[in-house]
């Protein structure tokens, strides 16, 4: 007889860990049933470690510009449609100063794989904001660069590096990358970003064309070898210009049950429910933090820009100043009785 889904669900919490025929047979079998006894565990772990609180990241989407090709990003190079942008210094350093009156603590800097920002231009970025702000964590999310380099960012004061495996199954990366990018590749940075001693995020998107049951198992068997300090997951959302314009996207099902694995695999992580989460349902943010999540990313991106940051359709909150994208998440998380907090909110899970 097969173990009972709510008992590997007891097993999870209790162990922090299962095989992958269990989470194979977990993922597959979900019901709406067995969904609300994962997420009412998932709050209790969550509580027990981060209470109420909501920790706020500030993005700034600093360039769109981007060398790759990924069959699923809306600012893939071969894009034609995309209109191009980089922001500068000075328009960094103010969205900066922005967040930093609205309360952030931690900002974002994310975006395309742009050759123009070489390590000096990043270097002299994050030298400008700690000398501004030694009281803030910086985040990098520029995607795949080398040991050196991301050793030197780290020196110049990136404290943390997001880098989402996407998918761990190195066939499946295949069909949701050009040939020139790699999984063993992208999993060997988040290797060295580790070593080198940044807080590291990593994850992937539900629901991305191909994926199976088994390539989730495979996620989380690696993202708990890996025992980053962040995990970010969203649905996959079809953007019209790219090759995957037909695909189906994501659910926001599917979103919340791997939230709240995650939450009981690593009880301590931090876990962002995501702006694509946000996106396919008006109330996914708020669902993803009572799936377990404890962390939201509202834009600081200077808002004559935020519609070209289109990494998929309908993105959410393109049109809103920082100030309001604030006031509004805070809003939703106190509906639900959460708290957004002012703090650098480093993560538990070292
Ligand atoms: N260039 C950086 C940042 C990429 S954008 C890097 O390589 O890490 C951040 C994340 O957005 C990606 O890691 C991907 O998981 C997600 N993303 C990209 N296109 C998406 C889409 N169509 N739907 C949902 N998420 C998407």
């Amino acid at each position: 007889m097969t173990t009972d889904n709510r008992q590997l669900i007891n097993r999870l919490k209790e162990q922090q860990s299962l095989t992958k025929p269990e989470w194979i047979q977990l993922i597959s079998g979900r019901t709406p049933e067995l969904a609300e006894y994962l997420f009412l565990l998932a709050r209790e772990e969550r509580h027990r470690y981060y209470g109420h609180d909501v920790y706020v990241r500030g993005l700034i989407e600093f360039t769109n510009y981007c060398r790759n090709d990924c069959f699923y990003c809306g600012i893939r190079k071969s894009n034609g449609k995309a209109v191009r942008y980089r922001l500068d210094e000075e328009e960094i350093l103010s969205c900066c100063q922005n967040g930093y009156r609205l309360g952030f603590r931690t900002f974002v800097l994310q975006g395309g794989e742009d050759a123009y920002f070489t390590d000096e231009k990043l270097v002299h970025i994050l030298r400008s904001i700690k000398k501004l702000y030694p009281d803030c964590a910086i985040t990098l999310s520029v995607g795949e660069r080398s040991y050196d380099s991301f050793k030197r960012l780290f020196d110049a004061g990136a404290d943390r590096y997001l880098l989402r495996h996407e998918t761990c199954n190195a066939s499946h990366y295949s069909r949701l990358h050009p040939p020139s990018l790699r999984a063993s590749t992208r999993q060997q940075c988040l290797w060295d970003l580790k070593e080198i001693g940044y807080q590291v995020g990593t994850g992937f998107m539900t629901g991305s064309p191909y994926q199976t049951a088994e390539h989730l198992a495979e996620d989380m068997l690696f993202i708990k070898k890996l025992n980053p300090h962040m995990v970010g997951i969203g649905p996959f959302i079809v953007h019209h210009d790219t090759p995957f314009a037909d695909k189906c996207s994501g659910t926001l099902e599917l979103t919340l049950f791997m939230l709240g694995l995650l939450r009981l695999m690593l009880p301590k992580v931090l876990l962002p429910a995501t702006t694509a989460l946000g996106t396919i349902d008006s109330k996914g943010r708020e669902l993803g933090i009572l799936a377990g999540a404890n962390v939201v990313m509202p834009n600081l991106s200077p808002v004559n820009v935020r519609k070209d940051y289109s990494l998929y359709d309908n993105k959410i909150c393109t049109g809103d100043e920082a100030a309001e994208c604030r006031k509004c998440l805070e809003k939703r998380m106190e509906s639900i009785g959460y708290r957004i907090v002012t703090a650098r909110g480093d993560s538990l899970n070292v």
